[in-house]
């Protein structure tokens, strides 16, 4: 079990009791809902972003499936919505193209994890004929900085529903209230790794508060990437 020496995290945000951020991360209400679809392999990964998404969005739910989890429904999406599967399919329309009369609001179906996992979900929802649709183009230089995303240009999870519900919603400061999130993690996460200064964590860190604390002694004696935050999926931004 490798996560065994990671010792205890907060179940809400999955930080390290010293590093959490819960009362920074508040959820937005809005009409969109989100589903993250993540295999249970990727859930506890610290380089996983998308379950920051129902820390920051109070209609967003994780749909977690795999082995010891239940298997994915056929419509993971709430009753009365109307679904759609963000990924960057060529051919799929993009989201600004989007508009109808139709008063029920949208679903968007995120699919987490790897390019392998994202690729084998998108299969079967293409199959059952859920629409898909992409983000506009726009310069869109990610801050993600953990490892590769599958949203085109290395866009993380919550980078690229963060720009689809501002669109969905039509309101930017959607999109800037999530981002805001992702990066006080991102950058807590990369100061305990050794990446980053404490001067450089966006929002700050807790007064007085040292890395070797955090992480033991053990990470003070040899301050390697602690288990799971060393990891680099094999995604290669493949759309
Ligand atoms: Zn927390």
């Amino acid at each position: 079990m490798r996560h065994a020496s990671l010792g205890p995290r907060c179940p809400r945000c999955f930080s390290k009791p010293a590093l959490c951020l819960c009362p920074q991360l508040v959820p937005r209400a809005g009409r969109t809902a989100v589903r993250v679809v993540v295999h249970e392999t990727e859930l506890h990964k610290s380089t996983n972003s998308g379950r920051l998404l129902p820390l920051l969005w109070r209609e967003a739910s994780m749909v977690v499936y795999g082995h010891g989890a239940p298997s994915l429904p056929a419509q993971p999406w709430p009753e009365g919505t109307r679904p759609l599967v963000l990924f960057p399919l060529a051919g799929a329309p993009t989201l600004d193209t989007i508009v109808d009369d139709d008063p029920r609001p949208f679903s968007l179906v995120v699919l987490d994890g790897t390019w392998h996992q994202a690729n084998r979900l998108r299969k079967r929802f293409h199959h059952a004929r859920v629409p898909f649709v992409r983000l506009p183009e726009r310069e869109r230089p990610t801050l993600y900085k953990l490892r590769r995303g599958h949203f085109g240009a290395s866009l993380s999870t919550l980078e690229a529903t963060a720009a689809a519900l501002a669109i969905l919603e039509r309101d930017d400061d959607v999109e800037a209230h999530l981002v805001d999130g992702f990066r006080r993690m991102q950058d807590r996460t990369l100061w305990l790794r050794g990446a980053i200064d404490a001067d450089d964590v966006y929002g700050g860190l807790p007064a007085g508060l040292q890395r070797h604390t955090v992480n033991g002694p053990a990470a003070a004696a040899a301050p390697q990437h602690d288990g799971d935050d060393g990891d680099i999926d094999d995604a290669t931004a493949g759309a």
